[in-house]
């Protein structure tokens, strides 16, 4: 709902961070008539951001937290394999220690449920914050909407799915259970090796995240906002509240302060009086050529754990997780040594690589994003820790900050999104 601000109640607001959370925020706020500078030392939609090689995926079915019930079990099993789902820098133990033990804690059923309803609480509002943003922006042709699946070889790992689908259901998310001849029908380019499939209707997709947020910062700008190419470093404060933001060799005088820094969020953060256990889930991506009968729509294969979305420009694979410090050096060794399963899944695919990347999805313990007022300093806002699902919640983000912004209710309760959790 845009409620536009009479001039008195337009304030400068210094949004920090412009990938897809950012300028979803410097939007928001601009379309209530607030006078918004960006500051970013890397340009919008570059190879930089994790907006930008993410999969690809709007997703109205990633319902699941990454700590879930009984994962420590699996632990060994994931570490060992060289193309699974989870790996661990082990020179970054001692870093990453605290963030692991609150992971652990995360994964206790009563937790995950909590955690899980949290998610889809911001997920059954993403439509509409897309909705108003692709239209402004006119980006319609930057986004799909022909639903995603999750595929299955085996009865085993279907079954082992039984609770994600559990979730879905108590939170009202819909979806759809395929055979193997549902499946073909829908989406001939997969192998005839799937038993089983989800069908999720509602999800979609954009083909170019990293020209989705491109286009977002020149529709911003073209509206008079202003995008500041440096890096924050700190702030000023006046009588307990922000007033300016360091960037580069200018202080921006800020009536307001959004945090929307990604994975590089933390130190801010504590400068803002919240010291958080935010990290990097490192995550790579390869491109590679479409086949002859390409994937119609997102699509994550279960017993492999990797992804395949759709893009203007070809199939990207995505992995899961790994833990090393934010500026670890990338690993490219396990995605590449994956691709031989990724041949296997879809009919005539090349898997000569076109290009690879690492990005790094900022992860709280329990996968929930901070989007709330600092506790210290009432004119500081937080809207980070997006992990897997930032691109889908960037814009009911941005949405939400603006509402919090303006002492407008958001409409959902904010409690689970607090910086004290
Ligand atoms: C392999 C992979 C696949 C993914 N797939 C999906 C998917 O299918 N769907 C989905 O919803 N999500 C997906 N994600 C997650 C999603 O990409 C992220 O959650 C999202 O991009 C985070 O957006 P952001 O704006 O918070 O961070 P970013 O895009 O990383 O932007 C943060 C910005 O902050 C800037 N910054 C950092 N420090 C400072 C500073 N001090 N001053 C100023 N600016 C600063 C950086 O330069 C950067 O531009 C995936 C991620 C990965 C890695």
């Amino acid at each position: 709902m845009e409620t536009k601000l009479n001039s008195s109640e337009a304030r400068d607001i210094a949004v920090i961070g412009a990938g897809i959370v950012g300028m979803s925020c410097a939007l928001f706020l601009q379309r209530d008539g607030h006078r918004v500078t960006v500051i970013d030392p890397v340009e919008p939609g570059s190879d930089a951001q994790t907006s930008f090689g993410n999969a690809g995926s709007i997703s109205m079915s990633s319902v699941l937290p990454t700590a879930l019930p009984g994962i420590w079990r699996k632990l060994p099993k994931m570490l060992a394999d060289p193309t699974g789902p989870l790996a661990i820098r082990w020179r970054y133990l001692a870093t990453l220690a605290p963030f692991l033990v609150s992971f652990l804690r995360n994964t206790a059923r009563g937790r995950v449920e909590a955690n899980s309803r949290a998610i889809a609480a911001l997920i059954n509002g993403v439509f509409d914050a897309y909705d108003t943003l692709v239209a402004e922006t006119g980006t319609q042709d930057l986004i799909i909407r022909r639903g995603s699946l999750k595929v299955y070889k085996t009865d085993r790992s279907f079954a082992a799915a039984a609770f994600e689908r559990k979730l879905l259901s108590e939170n009202g998310f819909e979806f759809e259970i395929l055979n193997s001849d549902e499946l073909r029908q829908l989406e001939p380019a997969l192998a005839p090796i799937f038993e089983h499939a989800m069908y999720l209707p509602q999800s979609g997709g954009s083909t170019n995240p990293g020209q989705l947020v491109r286009r977002f910062a020149e529709h911003f700008v073209a509206r008079g906002g202003t995008i500041h190419r440096a890096r924050a470093t700190g702030f000023q404060f006046t009588d307990g509240s922000v007033s300016a933001v360091i960037a580069g060799s200018q202080n921006i005088a800020a009536d307001a302060v959004v945090l929307a820094a990604g994975s590089w969020s933390r130190g801010l953060a504590r400068q803002l009086g919240a010291p958080v256990m935010l990290e990097a889930e490192r995550g790579y991506h390869v491109m590679l050529a479409k086949p002859p009968v390409t994937l119609q729509r997102f699509t994550m294969f279960a017993d492999t754990q990797f992804a395949l979305g759709v893009h203007d420009d070809g199939l990207r694979v995505t992995t899961g997780v790994e833990y090393a410090s934010v500026d670890a050096p990338p690993d490219y060794r396990r995605i590449r040594a994956l691709l031989p399963q990724v041949a296997e899944s879809v009919r005539g695919l090349d898997i000569t690589e076109r290009s690879i990347w690492m990005g790094r999805r900022p992860t709280l313990p329990n996968s929930v994003p901070m989007i709330a007022r600092s506790p210290r300093h009432a004119n500081a806002y937080f809207a980070f820790g997006h992990s897997h699902l930032g691109l889908t919640m960037g814009p009911v983000t941005g949405r939400i900050i603006a509402d919090l912004v303006a002492n407008r209710d958001p409409g959902i309760d904010m409690t689970p999104y607090r910086v004290n959790r």
